[in-house]
């Protein structure tokens, strides 16, 4: 049996797997992200990780076909580092080439999160049957991920489809993580709804020129929030629904630029209240969208769709990505 070591790198945690090429998590790790370092430490723990993993398992190196990597970006993908990103306090590392170097293998995958995400989607999921597919995440932030006529999309960096940061609204004064304004991230991820909560309520007071909120309407998470949504307060269920309107937008602005025929759902956010903020704003895309409408459905890897897709790319590697890697 041939075997992957597949990493899912998040701004909170690493998680990293050994998989057999049949799909299979045979043994996992998760540790914190380490956050400080030099350019390669955290190449160097996935490493001993992966090392320590493959020996639980009484499989030597010999046996591991490949590492594929779904990391936080922004990437250089032809480099295989990920390049000032705002989520990390070590905001520039490599890891392409160190893991070529510690674990002497040539076959090493490195991609976005979402990127991973759908190739994930497409050789494992849902998207097994399907030539165009879209992946879209809604946790801490907002990611997409797409393949169109079987191609998975990198552009020239790897950066392709940054769909978080669609704009949604033009003029707004509430800015995103990135300094953009109106992206979509902003209103509807999980760090972004308690700001876009106090940017409502702001909005309302000033409308109604006294204050109509109370103190007690801020929320600090979105766990916060959906709480209050569900308990049946008319302002957050108000609230809530404008964030299935932007939901709404976000979807048709990937349905009319994309032409998907599937697009899945994932991240945490989106999964623990699909019904609230998902649902409705399938039955408000028609409104904003041109193409005719794909089948949009929960992600069918649950919280492993970022780790298998990165085990994936080793399996059935993308030919997009050779091409960048030059490797076959
Ligand atoms: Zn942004």
């Amino acid at each position: 049996m041939k075997y992957v070591i597949a990493v899912d790198l998040g701004a909170t945690n690493l998680r990293v797997g050994i998989y057999s090429f049949d799909g299979e998590l045979r043994n996992l790790h998760i540790i914190r992200t380490p956050s400080k370092g030099g350019k390669n430490t955290i190449a160097e723990v996935i490493y001993d990780i992966g090392i320590k993993l493959l020996r639980d398992l009484g499989l030597s190196g010999d046996e591991v076909v490949g590492i594929g990597i779904g990391t936080i970006g922004p990437l250089d993908i032809r480099r295989g580092e990920v390049v000032n990103t705002p989520n990390l306090e070590l905001r520039s590392f490599r890891l392409r080439e160190p893991l070529i170097d510690l674990f002497n293998k040539n076959h090493v995958y490195v991609v976005n999160d979402c990127v991973a995400g759908v190739w994930g989607e497409k050789t494992f999921g849902h998207g097994v049957n399907y030539s165009n597919v879209v992946y879209v995440t809604i946790s801490t932030g907002v990611g997409g991920g797409v393949v169109i006529n079987d191609n998975l999309m990198l552009g020239k960096d790897g950066n392709a489809h940054e769909v978080g940061h669609l704009v949604i609204n033009y003029d707004d004064e509430l800015r995103c993580g990135c300094g953009g304004v109106g992206h979509w991230e902003a209103y509807a991820s999980g760090s972004g709804i308690p700001r876009f909560v106090k940017h409502y309520m702001k909005n309302l007071t000033t409308k109604h020129r006294n204050s109509i909120v109370s103190l007690d309407d801020e929320v600090t998470t979105p766990e916060e929030f959906f709480n209050r949504v569900r308990t049946g307060s008319k302002l957050f269920n108000d609230i809530c629904y404008e964030i299935c309107k932007i939901n709404a937008a976000g979807l048709a602005s990937i349905v009319n630029a994309y032409d998907p025929e599937l697009i899945t759902i994932g991240g945490s956010v989106a999964l623990a209240n699909y019904g609230l903020i998902i649902e409705p704003a399938i039955k408000l895309l028609k409104q904003y969208s041109l193409n005719r409408l794909p089948e949009i459905k929960p992600t069918k890897l649950g919280s492993e769709t970022v780790l298998k897709g990165a085990a994936s790319l080793v399996i059935k590697p993308p030919k997009t990505l050779l091409e960048i890697y030059g490797t076959s």
